[in-house]
């Protein structure tokens, strides 16, 4: 680079206009205008909004302003609180300061900003949100499980519910707060409610679960009608968990529901579930996240969920005793239909089969169109890959069936989708179809937590490009009310050190604050007494204390500190963060060291295909474990120091220390040399701050080696691999770093791509060059830890990154580190603040950089 040319395109806005806009895009806790909030003070956050051509705007002020009504907000009159004018930057996780909030209540808020010279904007368009059930003695309905007969160990066909009731007169508003052990799917008068799938989602049952909060005020008519509801298996019975598992949480599944009612002359009633409910089975045979589904149309029960239906055949329900006392409003995002994928082709392998290609590896189900005859039955397989011959290939499924059956009603265009099963795919074998199948039968309905797109990525590079959108759909396929390791064999779970793995690229691509709030809660839940972290969160295997998987624990509330500036969170996981080091400290005992317990180590890191002596990338299980109790340490350390605890900093701040020396004085040889002598070894050393400064060189200079040695392959597994392009750049070494990115030779980040990879895969070689699969045991083709590298493309190739000293992107450090291989890079996040932008190209000589930062915000460019 001869000479850099700073273009602060963007950001160059003149201070012409007298006045400010109104702030816009209201959050409370993160969500809009969401119902059923049941923080007792919620956090507030609105972002600035500037005219073309300003520049340089801080906030000076705020004001808020609530009330019940939304024309009383308009009329600034009955105020709940007005905060009067503050003097204060904060326009992000503002806590709510009127007094303390109800069951039920609304409330509509408001918000006006200054900038520092004084300057005014106008009022903010309302938003609103609104309290949930805040004591379980609000709960007058009854807990009701169908009094069906049902098989243990087998599937039994998700059961239906209903009950009819009458209106004495209009209706001014109602809402459904309904929760289910099972999943649900909840209808009024013929109607579904609300547009959230696999509710009340995944979470550590014993101790916690969600119910929603629907407005249903549209659904319902005066005088007679009715509510109906089905109880999937999903993650609470059924077939789930490794080695034939049945019913993880219990054998029987159930609703909870409460209808509350505002007529129009402010009477109240409340519709709970009661035991003059009925119920009966239907055209839902079986539903297993696992194994699919199978649904016979010619079983359905028109009109099961409208008033007058004949119910008289019926079955009762049951009340049955479940505590109320774990219930807790919808703290995470909902799962939703996302996006429609249509076919890319349609297939006859070599062995005859129908086989339709979706042209990605997505997650969700097939919208199925089709015309037959009654009793006709359409089968659909799933399956992520074909085989070298280009057949259907699903070994790699495992136990899992991943298989949808859709008998025919013969009733013209008859329109399916399953109900509470998702399968992970990019093919689909197509059995029985009546008619010739085309392109327009098959709809891929894609299916995630609901969470805002806020990150992109792209560059001169078509493979990085597909690499980005490898990583962001894999997040897609991944984030399913819980972060799962991977989405289609018989698995599907919160793996742990997956999710530490990833998080961190996560808060790139999307806004995954509240999604990891729930899940941190259920981490802390089912957190062992002794501190031990569980593999999986929900718990659902009984197995804990991994380094590198439960130091999610620490590492997860520390990322949403740095990405969101989420203190409240950090003092809430606080406890649990303390903990998991408490019981490394136990286990290493006075030396520091930790020497015992079953640790996964590097999972899957390059061993040479052939020669099984070579184990490059091989790194001792002690020496991992010790390097993250020193790490988890010291962000136990930097947390206290943000909560101010002043002692207990100092006292972690001793520990590490102390995990230092014992560390150098184990692992390291006076010249800097580590044993062992990995990829792995060096990237936790140096990105742990365990090594002293002058060790440090020459631990880079080996690291470096390796890789050369190695043809510029990586060998690293899951836990070296997010942080060794970090680990480079950060030691001055961004170019040893493309030079890994742009490697398209197993093992690296590029081979899959080269193959064809829609996704990222488990392993480096999930495919082999001579297009063999790996073993059919561990073989995803959507598993997303290695689609770490994602945050080190938008930090160093693209340029944004976080300053942890005011962290949620307050200050925004801009600092690309072009490579020299790409003519041009960019990335765009949309901060808490608003948009920011880094990118820069490359014409003849000249390195041109634009960037841009919202208002609010300011930015150090490197
Ligand atoms: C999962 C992982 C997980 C690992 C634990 C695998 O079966 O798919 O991604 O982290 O087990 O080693």
């Amino acid at each position: 680079m001869k000479k850099a040319l700073l273009f602060f395109g963007l950001m160059s806005w003149a201070a012409l206009s007298a006045q400010i806009l109104a702030p816009g895009d209201l959050r409370c806790e993160y969500k809009e205008n969401p119902l059923g909030i049941d923080v007792p003070r919620p956090r507030l956050s609105w972002k600035w909004r500037v005219a073309q051509g300003e520049r340089d705007v801080m906030q000076g002020a705020y004001r808020i302003q609530a009330a019940a009504e939304r024309e009383d907000l308009e009329a600034a009159r009955n105020l709940l609180w007005d905060s009067g004018i503050l003097e204060s930057g904060a326009s992000v996780h503002v806590p709510w300061g009127g007094p303390s909030l109800r069951s039920r209540q609304r409330v509509w808020w408001r918000v006006k900003v200054w900038d520092r010279q004084g300057r005014s904007s106008p009022w903010s368009a309302p938003a609103f949100w609104e309290m949930a059930l805040l004591d379980t003695a609000e709960w007058t309905a009854q807990w009701i499980s169908p009094d069906l007969p049902e098989k243990e160990k087998e599937y039994n066909p998700p059961p239906h519910l209903r009950r009819e009731f009458d209106l004495h007169g209009p209706v001014r508003r109602a809402r459904l707060y309904i929760t289910a052990h099972g999943v649900y799917e909840a209808h009024i008068n013929g109607r579904r409610v609300g547009e959230d799938l696999f509710t009340p989602g995944w979470t550590s049952y014993p101790h916690r679960l969600q119910y929603q909060t629907y407005d249903v005020t549209e659904l319902l008519q005066q005088g007679r009608n009715a509510i109906g509801v089905i109880l999937g298996d999903g993650w609470y019975r059924g077939r789930f968990g490794f080695a034939d598992e049945w019913n993880i949480y219990g054998t029987q599944v159930a609703l909870l529901c409460q209808l509350e009612v505002v007529y129009e002359n402010g009477l109240r009633e409340i519709f709970g579930s009661d035991p003059y409910w009925r119920c009966a089975t239907g055209p839902i045979r079986m539903s297993g996240i696992y194994d699919g589904e199978t649904y016979d149309a010619r079983l359905e029960m028109p009109g099961w969920s409208r008033p007058g239906f004949d119910d008289r055949r019926w079955a009762p329900v049951r009340v049955v005793q479940h505590s109320k006392s774990r219930l807790l409003a919808q703290e995470g995002l909902p799962v939703r239909r996302i996006l429609e994928l249509k076919p890319k082709a349609i297939l006859t392998t070599p062995r005859g089969e129908t086989v339709v290609d979706m042209g990605q590896n997505m997650v969700g189900w097939v919208r199925l169109k089709v015309r037959g005859n009654r009793g006709d039955t359409v089968t659909l397989h799933h399956a992520e890959v074909l085989d070298k011959e280009g057949n259907f290939y699903t070994a790699n499924l495992r136990a899992a069936k991943q298989q949808v059956r859709y008998v025919l009603k013969g009733s013209g265009e008859e329109v399916f989708e399953p109900h509470f099963t998702f399968q992970g795919f990019r093919y689909v074998k197509v059995e029985g179809f009546p008619g010739t199948l085309r392109p327009e039968n098959i709809t891929g309905i894609v299916i995630h937590s609901d969470m805002e797109h806020t990150g992109r990525f792209s560059c001169s590079d078509s493979l990085v490009n597909q690499l980005q959108l490898n990583i962001e759909w894999g997040q897609r396929g991944n984030f399913l009310d819980v972060p799962t390791d991977c989405p289609q064999r018989d698995e599907r779970m919160g793996w742990t050190g997956d999710a530490q793995a990833f998080a961190p690229t996560a808060c790139f691509n999307f806004n995954t604050a509240a999604f990891y709030t729930k899940w941190l809660a259920d981490l802390a839940a089912d957190q062992e007494p002794n501190g031990s972290v569980p593999f999986v969160v929900p718990d659902v295997l009984n197995q804990n204390g991994s380094t590198g998987w439960a130091d999610a624990a620490t590492i997860i509330p520390w990322t949403l500190y740095r990405k969101y500036a989420d203190r409240r969170l950090l003092e809430r996981q606080y406890p649990s963060m303390k903990a998991w080091v408490g019981y490394l400290d136990e286990l290493a005992g006075p030396d520091r060291l930790v020497q015992d317990g079953f640790h996964f180590g590097d999972w899957l890191f390059f061993i040479h295909p052939t020669n099984w002596n070579d184990k490059p990338g091989y790194t001792d299980i002690d020496f991992i474990a010790t390097a993250f109790f020193a790490h988890s340490t010291d962000l136990v350390r930097r947390s206290a120091e943000v909560l101010g605890k002043t002692e207990e900093a100092a006292r972690y701040a001793r520990l590490f220390e102390e995990i230092k020396a014992a560390f150098q004085r184990e692992f390291v040889t006076p010249s800097g040399r580590l044993s062992p002598h990995s990829q792995t070894a060096y990237t936790l050393a140096l990105a742990f701050g365990l090594l002293t400064p002058e060790q440090e060189p020459a631990a880079v200079e080996y690291l470096v080696q390796n890789i050369r040695r190695r043809g510029n392959h990586l060998s690293t597994g899951f836990l070296g691999t997010p942080l060794l392009c970090h680990v480079l750049s950060a030691h001055g070494r961004t170019d040893v770093a493309y030079d890994l990115l742009f490697q398209t030779t197993y093992p690296s980040w590029l081979y899959p791509v080269t193959k064809g990879a829609t996704t990222i895969w488990e392993r480096w070689d999930g495919i082999k060059p001579d297009g063999s699969f790996q073993t059919p045991r561990m073989n995803s083709f959507n598993h997303y830890a290695y689609g770490a590298v994602g945050e080190w493309m938008y930090q160093a190739v693209a340029g944004i990154r976080e300053d942890p000293e005011r962290p949620g992107y307050r200050h925004i450090r801009l600092q690309p580190e072009p490579g020299t291989r790409l003519q041009h890079a960019r990335a765009e996040y949309e901060s808490l603040y608003g948009r920011i932008a880094c990118g820069w190209k490359r014409r003849n000589d000249s390195l041109f950089v634009q960037v841009e930062i919202p208002p609010n915000t300011s930015a150090t460019l490197t």
